[in-house]
């Protein structure tokens, strides 16, 4: 199957000036990533890993400093005229923060009509009210009639968010980016957005991006997952073998220091004081950018990045990991040689 959207080696950089220094953040670092129909892909990092700007990127919220974008095969042009609108209407984003998203002074009604028509073919009134009310059903906001009355501050958070996806849905996108969609909710009611989700991806088949800092909830709802570290993935395959079998020491720290799920709920939000300060991406270190934290670190790391290296899978998506640790063992040695000399 071929992916609906990718990015290749993207990166993305920030020049940033500080104490009169020039520099440039370097958010997100040769990031390569493929989004399936009908499949949920998990982005998985701590605070500052580039989860957001990834996923800012691949909405086109700003362009890539290089590399580039896929949709459906094709190379995305220049963000402008008609492809870009088209584009626009094929890739849709939702947010951490549904309070944010939504104007107070607007019922849900209107916000969700907004979309449909500016992007859908021409409507009379009553068939956007009665699209307006289709997509409120399709996110269980019932009795219809009635929310689509209501005003954000009616709303509870889980609510606003189900707004915010019917939203997005109004355009009839293929790809649906959602960035920590349920980190400021509560927590009783996380799993319910999460459903509702996991429903459009697998029953209607779109391709969904979910970026978590929470492992756990990523392993039970994703198909894959990516780890991201420092503007980088460093190991990604399927859900089950990353969360299982974690390739990457970066990978298994972070399954170490999230809550326990049996004990404390998926959804409860990883705590992560076992993980150590974040390196700065205005100087991010040389070699593995992970090796000032690596309990694992050799000589290599220090000098050369990591290419990808495959540690398993077999049928399906491959399994792999950024680490030296799992090159095969003459590359290992020439790395090392090269680095004696
Ligand atoms: P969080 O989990 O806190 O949302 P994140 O993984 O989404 O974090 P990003 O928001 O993508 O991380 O930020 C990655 C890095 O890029 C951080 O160091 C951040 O400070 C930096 N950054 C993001 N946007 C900008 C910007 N507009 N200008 C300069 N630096 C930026
Ligand atoms: Fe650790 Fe080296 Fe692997 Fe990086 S490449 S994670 S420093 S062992
Ligand atoms: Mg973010």
């Amino acid at each position: 199957d071929d992916p609906v959207l990718e990015a290749r080696d993207v990166s993305r950089h920030y020049p940033v000036r500080h104490v009169g220094r020039r520099g440039v953040v370097h958010a997100v670092d040769d990031v390569s990533l493929a989004l399936f129909r009908g499949r949920i892909t998990a982005v998985v990092g701590e605070s500052g890993s580039g989860k957001s700007t990834i996923a800012r990127v691949l909405a086109r919220l700003e362009p890539p400093t290089s590399g580039e974008l896929r949709l459906d095969g094709e190379p995305v042009g220049k963000p402008r005229g008609q492809a870009f609108r088209k584009y626009l209407g094929q890739v849709q984003m939702i947010f951490q923060d549904p309070f944010a998203s939504l104007n107070p002074i607007h019922t849900v009604e209107h916000h969700i009509a907004r979309p449909l028509k500016l992007h859908g073919p021409p409507r009379s009134k009553a068939e956007v009210h009665a699209e307006v009310l289709a997509l409120l059903e399709r996110v269980s906001l019932t009795p219809a009639e009635q929310f689509a009355r209501k005003r954000p501050h009616e709303l509870s958070g889980g609510q606003r968010q189900r707004v915010s996806i019917a939203r997005a849905l109004a355009v009839r996108p293929e790809v649906l980016l959602a960035d920590e969609p349920v980190s400021m909710l509560d927590v009783s009611i996380r799993l319910g957005v999460l459903n509702l989700l996991q429903r459009l991806g697998h029953d209607d088949g779109l391709a969904l991006l979910y970026i978590t800092h929470d492992i756990a909830s990523a392993r039970y709802f994703a198909d894959s997952v990516q780890v991201m570290y420092a503007g980088r993935l460093v190991e990604g395959g399927p859900a089950e073998a990353v969360t299982q079998e974690p390739a990457h020491p970066y990978t298994r720290l972070l399954i170490d220091s999230a809550p326990d799920p049996d004990r404390r709920g998926v959804l409860d939000g990883g705590r992560a004081e076992r993980l150590g300060e974040a390196p700065d991406l205005s100087d991010p270190p040389s070699g593995c950018r992970f090796h000032p934290r690596c309990p694992l670190a050799m000589p290599v790391c220090e000098e050369k990045a990591p290419p990808k290296f495959s540690v398993g899978g077999g049928a399906g998506e491959e399994h792999w990991a950024a680490c030296w640790l799992h090159a095969p063992e003459e590359q290992q040695e020439q790395a090392q040689e090269q680095e004696a000399q």
